[in-house]
């Protein structure tokens, strides 16, 4: 029998499997995303207690099978108390969980996704401004992976963006242009740093082709 190993990790879901088992999906800093079994899960509610919500932060213990992981040990690493009281920080911290299950591949260990990840649900349990924490994961992951939006300067002409300037963000091109430059017959959006919130998630479900629920949860639950 290979030997566990051990690496820190973010419940994503868990789910029951067949009679008794139970499926936890984490994004792990060993080994990326991954699906892990639980053996007699029901049964075992004992020995993994509640640590195996999602958003909790832990330290797991493994045996890689290939397919799945098989879970030896989970130990909460740090309780999110305060987030979880929240409605508006517990959307949030849904909706990031949505994002990584989405744009992250399985099994593709990235330490800068783990990181970004924890630190966003550190940040949003200590109360910090949700709005800036969400702007601020949404760039970073799109960044690591691969969808990083050209933000600087009009993609047609390379004229620099500039506040007074009127500047459109084209979906399809995944960046800004000019009035000058503005392609016909694409989707766009008057661009501004203050839309920017509401453009990176929009751009997302485009880079998605459809929309998510949990994005439309965590608007409908922003603190009026
Ligand atoms: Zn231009």
């Amino acid at each position: 029998m290979r030997k566990g190993v051990e690496s820190e990790a973010i419940v994503i879901r868990s789910k029951m499997y067949g009679e008794d088992d139970l499926l936890v999906e984490f994004l792990t800093l060993r080994d990326g995303r991954i699906w892990g079994k639980a053996r007699h899960g029901r049964k075992s509610r004992k020995r993994f207690g509640t640590v195996l919500e999602p958003l909790n932060i832990l330290q797991l213990r493994y045996r890689d099978s290939g397919n799945f992981v098989f879970l030896e040990e989970a130990a909460l690493e740090r309780p999110l108390s305060r987030l979880r009281t929240g409605l508006e920080s517990l959307s949030i911290g849904f909706y990031f969980l949505d994002l990584i299950r989405e744009l992250v591949p399985q099994r593709s260990p990235d330490a800068r996704a783990f990181s970004l990840l924890k630190e966003s649900l550190v940040h949003l349990n200590d109360n910090k401004s949700p709005g800036e924490i969400v702007s601020e994961f949404e760039h970073r992951l799109l960044d690591l992976c691969g969808y990083s939006p050209h933000l600087e300067a009009c993609i047609g002409c390379q004229k620099k963006w500039e506040p007074a300037a009127k500047f459109f963000f084209v979906f399809r091109e995944g960046g800004i242009f000019c009035a000058d430059c503005l392609p016909s017959q694409v989707s766009f959006e008057l661009f501004s740093r203050e839309a920017l919130s509401e453009i990176l998630p929009k751009f997302i479900e485009y880079q998605l082709g459809r929309p998510l629920r949990s994005l439309e949860f965590k608007n409908r639950s922003r603190v009026a």
